[in-house]
């Protein structure tokens, strides 16, 4: 059964919008099963997005705009590859974070982040007993790196690198296990928005990820939590999650309300959730989704649900802006520009605004396009456009989930 066809006869009774999942928490994830793992992308795309299923047990409740927590575990062969650079075989005995004894593999595996590297990081290495014994001018480059004097430098080491680059560039300051403890951070959870809705889903939980795979000073990296879920999740592995509840980005209590929803990349995740919900529910407000990435042929996630929702009146309206389709690139925020006066005219009418995505670059260009919309349909003054989205902000009709 396709997706589209398994939306339209899976839809059950849920409990109220709690977003809680039973017994289960960061603390004490729930392992699950992963039922679905298929490339959203086409053969000869830059990307690799995915798009994940895991099963859930009774209980475990989820609402459209949630996230769901991923407890990753780092790569064998990251593991293996630091312990051969500081000489230890792994089996070692250290203490976690809670003085619970495991091995220096496990700490590195489980515990630890030996991904991205931090200046943090850096410093604590540098105040390493033995980082004074660093050869040649080591310990000297060592410092030129840390401390707030240096910020520029440290941040400019750390770009594009991780553990293994500095215990590699700078050999031979941990003399103990344990004082890994003290350099590296927590390996923490990685939350991924929810792209289903419990209507139509009721045992499982979905997400879009993209796997992050990049190659800086001369080595292939790859995302702690993507890259496991991109190579090490296949159907039937199973992975520790837990629901995680987001009040701050929700489909509006009016079922009538018009929704705007601009979703670039990954960005689409809760959209698809937030449209699932409101087919499911019979919602008749109109919704309007923007939606971009590379390329119209590789890159158009979900694209069958899309074309399928529109046919039915679901989906009012759907605008792409798929950047290297052509020589100048066009992005969502183009589109919402040369939409701007229709735009106007669905904020007049009450709709809600929501964005997700890229905060970095997109969640302020969409900023910048909306008030410029609000301005151009209003006639008003740019400060009049920013006391416009100050008061649908307040009226909980801006809401961000941006990462
Ligand atoms: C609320 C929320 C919702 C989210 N929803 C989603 C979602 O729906 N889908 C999704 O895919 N992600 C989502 N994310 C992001 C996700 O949580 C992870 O941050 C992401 O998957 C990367 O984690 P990782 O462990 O794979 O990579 P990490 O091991 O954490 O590595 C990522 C880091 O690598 C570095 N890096 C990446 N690319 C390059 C490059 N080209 N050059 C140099 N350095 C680079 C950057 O420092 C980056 O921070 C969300 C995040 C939040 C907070």
């Amino acid at each position: 059964m396709n997706e589209v066809q398994d939306l339209q006869v899976n839809v059950v009774e849920k409990p109220a919008d709690n977003a809680t999942s039973s017994k289960y928490s960061r603390n004490n994830p729930y392992e699950a099963t992963v039922v679905i793992n298929r490339v959203l992308n086409g053969v000869g795309s830059d990307k690799e997005t995915r798009h994940f299923a895991f099963s859930l047990e009774a209980g475990m409740t989820y609402t459209p705009g949630d996230a769901v927590g991923v407890i990753p575990e780092n790569r064998a062969e990251a593991v293996a590859e630091v312990l051969g650079a500081l000489g230890f075989t792994g089996e070692e005995r250290v203490l976690d974070h809670f003085k619970a004894e495991i091995s220096l593999e496990e700490a590195l595996r489980t515990r630890l982040s030996i991904g991205k590297l931090t200046r943090g990081s850096v410093g604590q290495y540098a105040k390493l007993p033995g980082a004074k014994g660093i050869g040649g001018r080591g310990f000297e480059a060592l410092q030129h790196l840390c401390g707030p004097e240096n910020k520029l430098h440290g941040d400019e080491y750390c770009w594009g690198r991780e553990f293994i680059d500095l215990i590699t560039d700078f050999p031979g300051a941990v003399a103990e296990p344990q004082e890994l403890f003290n350099v590296l951070s927590r390996l923490t959870p990685r939350l991924y928005s929810i792209a289903s809705s419990q209507l139509v889903h009721p045992n499982s939980v979905e997400t879009t990820v993209r796997v992050v795979r990049y190659d800086t000073h001369g080595r292939s990296r790859l995302g702690v939590a993507s890259g496991q879920m991109g190579e090490r999740a296949d159907v039937g592995a199973t992975l520790p999650i837990f629901l995680h509840s987001n009040q701050n980005f929700r489909l509006p209590e009016d079922p009538t309300a018009p929704l705007i929803m601009v979703g670039p990349g990954t960005g689409i995740a809760p959209f698809r959730a937030f449209l699932e919900e409101r087919q499911a529910k019979g919602d008749s407000g109109d919704n309007w989704l923007f939606f971009g990435d590379q390329h119209q042929a590789y890159d158009f996630l979900y694209h069958e649900q899309w074309i399928e929702m529109q046919a039915k009146g679901m989906l009012t309206r759907l605008d792409t802006a798929f950047s290297r389709d052509q020589p100048q690139k066009i992005y969502v925020q183009d589109r919402m520009r040369e939409n701007a006066a229709e735009l106007y005219a669905w904020l007049q009418r009450g709709a809600y605004f929501y964005v997700c995505g890229d905060a970095m670059h997109m969640a302020k260009a969409v900023e910048q396009a909306l008030l410029d919309a609000i301005v151009k349909g209003s006639g008003g003054t740019p400060e009049q456009a920013v006391e416009y989205l100050a008061k649908m902000k307040k009226q909980k009709r801006y809401q961000r989930d941006i990462y």
